[in-house]
């Protein structure tokens, strides 16, 4: 990587308006998240610099500590954005709530129940994804297809809780193409549940990574998740970031 940050954003903005522009689509129904796991609060401080303002982290801890260090080194813009990526256990749902503008990884009913409770406590509403595992691996998160309909009436009935959208994580393949039939099933899924109980908000589609977003882009994905091909490879990724 020789370009600077600055730069490998806005190639990566140019990228995604491309793909976008192909599928017939508006560029500004793609937001890009920048996943800033493992990634520095200087870093991530130079990404706010160039004008990014959403950010996607696995890990409660390790995102409360960063969002702390960032805000008493200068403070952050009021318009930042974080959204929560990876697996989510209860006892973190507290300071996911608390912290998190989007938690995109709700994939079964008592962490909905949960976060639904500590939403209520915060008097707010909290904006979540449902992760479908479409790639029906058991180990893997999200919920299974057809176990989707189910979960979402039941997230209709939590009055803290507002659905907006799906999420998913496919397992990586070398070729992009091939992941095409599975960001457009989400789309499928997404469009048909808008008139099921519950599906009435549903327009977010979280789907691409650095290997594949401009596929999962020219599908219908509003939300991409990319932190590679932002900020360069991350050192000792265990294998638990893909699940
Ligand atoms: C790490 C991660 C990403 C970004 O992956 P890159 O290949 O570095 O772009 C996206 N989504 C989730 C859920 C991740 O854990």
């Amino acid at each position: 990587m020789t370009a600077g940050l600055p730069e490998r954003l806005a190639a990566l903005r140019e990228r995604i308006a491309a793909a976008a522009v192909r599928a017939g689509r508006d560029p500004a129904e793609v937001t890009l998240v920048a996943v800033s796991k493992r990634v520095s609060p200087e870093r991530i401080r130079a990404a706010i610099d160039a004008g990014q303002r959403v950010f996607g982290e696995n890990y409660v801890q390790e995102a409360l500590g960063k969002m702390r260090a960032l805000g008493a080194q200068g403070g952050l813009p009021p318009d930042i954005r974080w959204h929560l990526i990876g697996r989510l256990q209860r006892n973190k749902a507290r300071d996911a709530v608390a912290h998190f503008h989007s938690i995109e990884v709700v994939d079964r009913p008592d962490l909905a129940r949960e976060l639904d409770r500590r939403a209520a406590a915060r008097g707010r509403v909290v904006e979540v994804l449902i992760q479908v595992n479409l790639s029906r691996e058991p180990q893997k998160a999200g919920v299974p297809e057809e176990e989707l309909a189910g979960l979402l009436a039941r997230c209709a009935a939590l009055p803290h809780l507002q659905v907006v959208g799906l999420m998913t994580l496919p397992e990586p393949v070398g070729d992009p193409e091939r992941l095409r039939p599975v960001f457009a099933r989400l789309r499928a899924l997404r469009d048909s549940l808008r008139s099921a109980p519950g599906g009435g908000n549903l327009r977010e589609l979280s789907m691409g990574m650095s290997a594949d977003f401009e596929v999962a882009v020219e599908e219908g994905a509003t939300r991409v998740r990319v932190g590679t091909a932002l900020f360069g490879p991350r050192a000792g990724v265990p294998e638990e970031d893909r699940r």
